[in-house]
Formats: C-alpha cells, structure tokens, sequence
C-alpha cells in the first residue's frame, strides 16, 4: 500500500512564498544586518542593484581589518615567533607553570590581548556580546586555515562554575566552542567541568596560576577517551588554564589535544612576577 503525504498546493506554495519574502524584507528594514562589533550596516548591493545583507554574524570590513592580527606566532606557546630557529617562549612558559613541556599539540590565536581585541573580548563576556564572539570564531578559523585539517573529533569549551556563568549570564567559552564545531563541521562537547568556582586569578603569578588551577577540573566520563580535541577559550594570559584541561583530557586517554584562543597576551612574565 502506498502511502499518501499531503502535499501543498501551489497556491498555498506561491503564498508562503509571498510571505516568507516579504517577512523577510521587513524584517531586513526593522532588524537590519549589521556588524556586531561597531553596529555598521553590513548589507551590500547585489549587481542588480538589490540591497541584501551579508551573512549572519559577519563583521565589517573594517573590523575585520582591526581584528586581523597577521604577525608570526609560534605554533606551541602561541606567542611572538622568535628570530631564532627555536621559540625561547615556549622554554620560559614551561618553567613558569612548573611543567616538565607544553601538552597541547598547538595552540590557534586570533591575535594579541590588546586594542580593539581586548575590547571585543571584555564585550564578549556579557550576552550582549554573544554575536560578536560568534563573529570572532568564525573569523578565527577563516583565518587560521590548518584549523580545518586537524581532524579533530570534538570541540569543547573551557568551562565555567555553573554559579559564575549565572551571575554573567553568558560564557563566551562556549559561545566560541559551539561556533567553532559548526565551522568545522565537527560535534560540540561539554564534557569538561568546574569542582569549584576558580579564586580570582589576575593578582596571580603564572606559577601560583597552576597550583590555583590543580585539581580544578575533571572530565565526565570517557566519550573523550582516544578522541582528538580541540579546546577553546577566549583569552590565555599565562596559559595555566588551558595545561590543566589539557593535562586532563591526556589523563583520560584522549589521542591528542589542541587549543584556540580568540586572544593571548603576548608579555611573557617572569617567575613570581605578578600578571
Ligand atoms: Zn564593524
Ligand atoms: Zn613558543
């Protein structure tokens, strides 16, 4: 028996086709595209002549240029490359947290922790900012092209106490991770989480950052086990939040770990130095 489904007529077809168009040019005339950065209309003009907005979470032109950071990092601490054919950074990060090496594989930035990247973070960090951090992490991977041939098979965020991600309302973390999976066209995870709400960490040393960060996380149950992964953040200052994830995930048996900030302060602090 073959079974009937009801199909549209093509009256019916050609109103909601009416509709749909129409809703969304007043939508476009209310609710026009615009830079979640600097609120600038973002529509362009088609060659017919027809204003159409560009696509969803797209930064203007001239953001794009503000965030686009082109100098040469070093793919394992993330900072300045070095004149040398070895990174000094990455030596004087590991003796700063106390650990023996890097354990992620690489780390992907955006670009420096300061100006206009600085500020976009911190205006991440509200729900206000959530297109914005949208609009950065596809930034992010469109530049970061390798990104893409990593073969990662899980993307996930550094996490936040569930009390702190209350009072902020948002946790750009995520935000990121779950834009990032979708670029990649990989699964989003949140399989890492918070013991504890974390101490303030910015009158910490790097040092102290590590000890503050021991113990902090653990990972819920073993999907993660022989996965590679991708964990994401929007900012890295000494890097100790990331080891201790990083550290983590290892411990449970994933193949190989990656990391992405939107932003990383590029100072490399001394031993007890305070950042
Ligand atoms: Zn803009
Ligand atoms: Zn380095």
């Amino acid at each position: 028996m073959v079974r009937k489904f009801w199909r549209p007529s093509s009256i019916w077809a050609n109103c909601k086709g009416w509709a749909v168009c129409h809703f969304v040019e007043l939508g476009q005339i209310f609710f026009p595209a615009s830079c979640p950065a600097c609120g600038e209309n973002i529509s362009f003009t088609s060659e017919t002549g027809e204003e159409r907005p560009t696509a969803k979470f797209s930064l203007c032109e001239n953001c794009v240029a503000v965030f686009t950071d082109v100098s040469p990092r070093c793919d394992r601490c993330g900072l300045p490359k070095c004149s040398g054919s070895s990174c000094e950074h990455c030596q004087r990060l590991v003796d700063q947290l106390g650990i023996k090496n890097i354990l992620w594989q690489q780390i992907f930035v955006l670009g420096t922790y300061k100006d206009g990247l600085r500020a976009g973070v911190i205006a991440g960090k509200k729900p206000s900012g959530e297109d914005l951090v949208e609009a950065l992490s596809k930034l992010l991977v469109s530049q970061r092209t390798s990104m893409k041939e990593l073969r990662v098979d899980a993307v996930i965020p550094v996490p936040m106490h569930w009390r702190r991600r209350w009072v902020r309302g948002t946790n750009s973390a995520d935000i990121m991770a779950k834009q990032i999976a979708s670029s990649l066209r990989v699964p989003y995870r949140c399989d890492i989480r918070c013991k504890r709400v974390k101490s303030p960490q910015k009158l910490l040393s790097a040092k102290m950052r590590t000890v503050n960060m021991a113990g902090m996380f653990y990972v819920r149950g073993n999907q993660l086990k022989g996965k590679r992964v991708l964990v994401v953040d929007d900012v890295a200052t000494t890097g100790a939040t990331l080891s201790a994830i990083t550290h983590c995930l290892l411990e449970i048996g994933a193949t190989v770990v990656y990391a992405a900030v939107l932003a990383r302060t590029d100072e490399v602090t001394n031993h007890d130095s305070k950042q």
